[in-house]
């Protein structure tokens, strides 16, 4: 796995992940920005899908992205970490993974879920996400998984995680 500072809108992978909201018809932040570069043609197709629960996740083309596909899934907001928040994240990475094996997909591009207008704090989704990106790594070996962090900070935050949890290994 590869953690970088970018636009996620940017990478020329398979699919990129959407931290969606659970309208599937579009938002700000990463949101707005891959609809932005993708085309109204994406929120054309979000508008047939007829939304997405928390933790689940739905594909659609890429259209005028460098990404073939987008994956969008919806986080969890932030409740003050007792509403199985952790639970709901990593149900997120799951869902993109189990998505990206049934289209046979072998490059992935995902943002920190959640972590911004959602409120969940980065510190605690880090780990969660680079556990799960870990696990689905080690059952599909082929997968190239990229973390672009929009921040200088996020990245250093993902960097720590990915160092410390090495170190425990
Ligand atoms: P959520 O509602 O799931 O919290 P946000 O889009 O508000 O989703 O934020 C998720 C993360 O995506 C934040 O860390 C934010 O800084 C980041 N982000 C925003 N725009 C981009 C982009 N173009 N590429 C990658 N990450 C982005």
């Amino acid at each position: 796995m590869t953690l970088i500072r970018g636009d996620i809108t940017e990478m020329r992978v398979d699919a990129i992940v959407n931290a969606a909201n659970s309208s599937l018809l579009g938002g700000g932040g990463v949101d707005g920005a891959i609809h932005r570069a993708a085309g109204p043609e994406l929120l054309a197709a979000c508008r047939t899908l007829g939304g997405c629960p928390t933790g689940e996740a739905k594909l659609t083309p890429g259209y005028n992205l460098s990404a073939r596909f987008v994956i969008h899934t919806v986080g969890p907001v932030w409740r003050g970490g007792a509403h199985r928040e952790d639970e709901l994240l990593a149900r997120c990475y799951r869902s993109c993974f189990a998505l990206a094996r049934e289209h046979a997909l072998r490059s992935l591009a995902f943002p920190s879920i959640s972590t911004g207008a959602y409120g969940f704090p980065i510190e605690r989704a880090a780990p969660i996400a680079l556990r799960e990106i870990r696990q689905a790594l080690a059952a599909n070996a082929p997968l190239r998984v990229t973390v672009v962090l929009f921040g200088q900070r996020d990245l250093e935050t993902y960097q720590a995680c990915l160092e410390a949890a090495g170190r425990r290994r």
